[in-house]
């Protein structure tokens, strides 16, 4: 009688534990992945193109279906080490980081434009930074590459990566997207008219 009730109060204790333990590891998990495999869409309201010319008209699921080798067959080198394997490029290499003309800013793997030249600033960092995107064209995910995690982001139309965004951009948003030079093209808005 008395093992049986020691037995069952150790059944009872150990289920209790897990049930903590689960709890706290669910917790754990919802707070650090808070953003781990969901897609955000970001950007405010404002008007721009869809895309700039000089790039194929597929469909966002044609873009999508394109294969790792498709992709290296279609960019120069560098850019598919960073738009298709998340590399970053080195600091102050981009000939965009100079970029003052009035226009748009368009992924450099499909030409889905990405940023307007309004909200270009200079970071200071080295890369082409933005303090807004134009709205819809833009996911977000949570990146554990280093011992922190920081929030990259990509193309919402062929999942290119472009670069990282931070909080501490200028006002009015206060944000900065870090962005890749050789992942993006740029057009002088003259030339979308
Ligand atoms: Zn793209």
């Amino acid at each position: 009688m008395s093992t049986d009730f020691s037995r069952r109060n150790f059944v009872l204790l150990s289920t209790g534990a897990l049930a903590v333990a689960g709890a706290g590891a669910y917790a754990f998990l919802t707070r650090t992945s808070k953003t781990d495999g969901r897609i955000v869409l970001a950007g405010s309201t404002t008007s721009a193109p869809l895309q700039v010319p000089g790039f194929d008209e597929l469909s966002d699921d044609q873009w999508q279906a394109l294969t790792r080798s498709d992709w290296k067959e279609r960019l120069p080198r560098d850019a598919f080490e960073v738009l298709r394997l998340e590399d970053t490029e080195r600091a102050f290499t981009s000939p965009l980081n100079n970029e003052k003309r009035d226009g748009w800013y368009a992924c450099a793997g499909c030409g889905q434009v990405l940023f307007s030249s309004d909200k270009k600033f200079d970071s200071g960092t080295g890369w082409p930074s933005f303090f807004d995107v134009v709205p819809g064209r833009i996911e977000t995910k949570a990146d554990n590459l280093l011992w922190y995690t920081r929030t990259e982001y990509h193309c919402s139309r062929c999942k290119g990566h472009q670069g990282h965004v931070f909080d501490d951009g200028p006002r009015p948003t206060r944000q900065r997207w870090c962005n890749n030079g050789v992942a993006l093209t740029f057009t002088p808005r003259s030339e979308l008219a």
